[in-house]
């Protein structure tokens, strides 16, 4: 091993973007290493885990009774201490591999996290090995995801949307000024397909298939050229699997609240800017990160609702791991933007 390998290799710190939906795990001088579904398999009667991640999630729908699949993070905060720690244990062993060589590691939860959740968090990571533990809020790591000036006197602003939260902050000066959050996100879109399904073709669709439906034909306004694909289920009725071919226009409708509430939010959060922020807002625009930005039109939506420029980050699923790769990497520069214990 090289004298530069063998470096990377002892101080092979971490940045970890603990999502509702994903995590993801960066390390120093190797880029984004894992990248998996916040998604845990338990075994009901002994409580065993039967799989974390991608393979966990595999299993969401399909499963018998014996298997429960928990996202312990789905609300945006900590839905299940136990289960939450199991898997940050899981994803931190998978990237630290040399148990000799204690990382450090930095942390990126939603704003919401209350204190002991914080605490759950860094035990995880301690427990997992790692010797220094930070925390950052998720749309701070946004914002430096996209390259925005946290530290200078200028406001911007980033709407993170993610599995289970919206997160809209106004950032200056290293820190957020203003933050409005929302437990409306990708999620609430996915369950208002099923609810539609259900109601208007008495067709019960699982989770992933909403999922799907949505990414595939889901919109925030109309479309030049409508789109339409096949849904399957299972029929109510004659409880026999059954496939429908919705459109675009329907699924539009079908995921209108959530919609709607993100819009409002926005909306609001505008409203509660100090007015020095808004003029810097107006003049350099809106950054929208988070999986749930990727939705049709979403961006279109928010511009036609507010008149300000809207600008949807590239990669916007790697956003916040790639900020709090970069706190990480200039921890002494960035030390401002960590949040107190
Ligand atoms: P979190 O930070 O909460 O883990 P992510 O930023 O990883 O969330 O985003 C996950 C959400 O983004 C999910 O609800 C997923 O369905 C949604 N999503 C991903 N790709 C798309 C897409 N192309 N269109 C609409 N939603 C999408
Ligand atoms: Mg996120």
């Amino acid at each position: 091993m090289s004298f530069f390998g063998l470096k990377g290799f002892l101080t092979s710190d971490i940045a970890m973007d603990l999502g509702t939906a994903n995590t993801l795990v960066y390390v120093k001088g190797q880029g984004i290493i894992l990248r998996e579904p916040s998604v845990v398999a338990i075994r009901k009667d002994d409580n065993k885990v039967m799989a974390i991640g991608r393979e966990a999630r595999e299993m969401l729908g399909k499963t018998h009774g014996q298997i429960e699949v928990i996202r312990p993070m789905r609300h945006g905060v900590i839905d299940d201490d136990e289960v939450a720690e199991i898997m940050i244990r899981s994803f931190l062993r998978r990237v630290v591999k040399n148990r000799l060589i204690r990382p450090r590691a930095i942390v990126c939860v939603p704003s919401g996290v209350t204190k002991s959740e914080k605490r759950i968090i860094r035990d995880a990571a301690e427990h997992a090995g790692c010797r220094e533990v930070h925390l950052i809020a998720e749309p701070m790591a946004a914002a430096l995801g996209v390259g925005l000036p946290v530290q200078e006197a200028v406001g911007s602003m980033v709407i993170d949307i993610g599995g289970g939260t919206t997160e809209i902050a106004i950032i200056s000066l290293s820190g957020i000024v203003n933050d409005t959050s929302i437990r409306v996100g990708g999620d609430e879109m996915d369950d208002t397909i099923v609810q539609f399904m259900r109601r208007n073709y008495n067709l019960l669709i699982g989770d992933r298939m909403a999922e799907e439906i949505k990414q595939k034909v889901g919109s925030a306004v109309p479309l030049e050229q409508e789109l339409s694909m096949i849904a399957k289920g299972r029929d109510l009725v004659a409880g026999i699997p059954k496939a429908i071919e919705i459109n675009s226009v329907e699924i539009r409708e079908a995921i209108a609240e959530p919609v709607g509430q993100i819009v409002d939010a926005v909306k609001l959060a505008l409203e509660r800017t100090p007015p020095m922020l808004s003029a810097d807002i107006r003049d350099r625009g809106i950054i929208l990160t988070g999986g749930g930005a990727l939705l049709r039109g979403l961006d279109q939506r928010l511009r036609d609702e507010t008149s300000l420029p809207i600008n949807l980050a590239e990669d916007p699923l790697t956003c916040v791991v790639r900020g709090t790769g970069v706190v990480l990497d200039h921890l002494e520069k960035h030390e401002a933007v960590l949040l107190k214990s």
